[in-house]
């Protein structure tokens, strides 16, 4: 399997920027302000003692935020194989543990901006980046060969929720826009059939609901007005909420600790 070297990475990042469109300069300028704290450069990361890392195949002009997201999540983790990002691909997102490939499909960011009203508003790479860390969960629980102690596709939304919001300083922000993606993916489900119940994922507006509750119980004081008829996050599920965040956040951080960078 054909992989980038560090300095690949960072040449990746240049052409990126250069072809990159207005908007998505945009976003990818608010994001990397968002990590710049946290924000490791390819040299940095390159003088590691371990050499496994998630590197990025290609980029196109509609997920140029893509190396950024990249940088920060190998500042952040260490892996045991390297783990490469496909752009150019026509299916995703997905995790193939047997390829150890992320696949982010282009077109994925085509799918974000319709569900919303137009292109300028649609929180593209937000919802890139929880996706992508989101595929990181599973990408973890295939290498170090993580227990779970329930459904797969619920732990990794819930180690997005927790990487994103202790990591990243707009976390909050990242992981209501991707609540905010679920609840529109349901709106948009008019009838539901026998695969939605056994699909190995959680219902979108469960998915939503969820993820909400995460984010309030990060801190309820902070993200006290989430509950409201609007959200739909009753009082009666909030109430647990910050119990379920701290549950989740103490299970993901304990268990990640020798694979956590900082
Ligand atoms: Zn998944």
């Amino acid at each position: 399997m054909r992989t980038c070297s560090a300095d690949a990475v960072s040449l990746t990042l240049r052409v990126a920027v250069s072809r990159s469109t207005a908007l998505a300069a945009a976003l990818g300028l608010l994001l990397t302000s968002a990590l710049c704290p946290a924000h490791t450069s390819a040299g940095d990361v390159a003088s590691d003692t371990v050499s496994a890392r998630m590197v990025l195949r290609a980029v196109n002009s509609r997920d140029a935020y893509l190396p950024d997201q990249i940088d920060f999540i190998n500042s952040l983790l260490r892996f045991s194989r390297t783990v490469t990002v496909l752009s150019e691909v026509e299916e995703g997102p997905l995790f193939d543990p047997d390829t150890q490939e992320i696949w982010m499909p282009g077109s994925f960011a085509d799918v974000i901006a319709s569900y919303f009203s137009d292109d300028e508003t649609a929180p593209i790479a937000d919802i890139y980046l929880h996706t992508l860390v989101h595929e990181v969960g599973h990408v973890l629980f295939s290498q170090y060969d993580l227990p779970l102690l329930a459904r797969e596709e619920d732990a990794a939304d819930a180690l997005a929720s927790v990487l994103l919001l202790e990591y990243v300083e707009n976390g909050a922000d990242v992981v209501l826009n991707a609540a905010d993606m679920f609840g529109r993916e349901s709106e948009h489900t008019d009838d539901y059939e026998e695969a939605d119940f056994w699909s190995e994922h959680s219902l979108d507006i469960q998915r939503y609901y969820t993820t909400l509750c995460h984010v309030y119980g990060s801190d309820p004081e902070v993200h006290g007005h989430l509950v409201n008829d609007d959200t739909g996050l009753s009082e009666a599920r909030a109430e647990n909420c910050e119990y379920e965040y701290q549950r989740i956040r103490r299970a993901w951080l304990e268990l990640l600790r020798p694979y956590l960078k900082r």
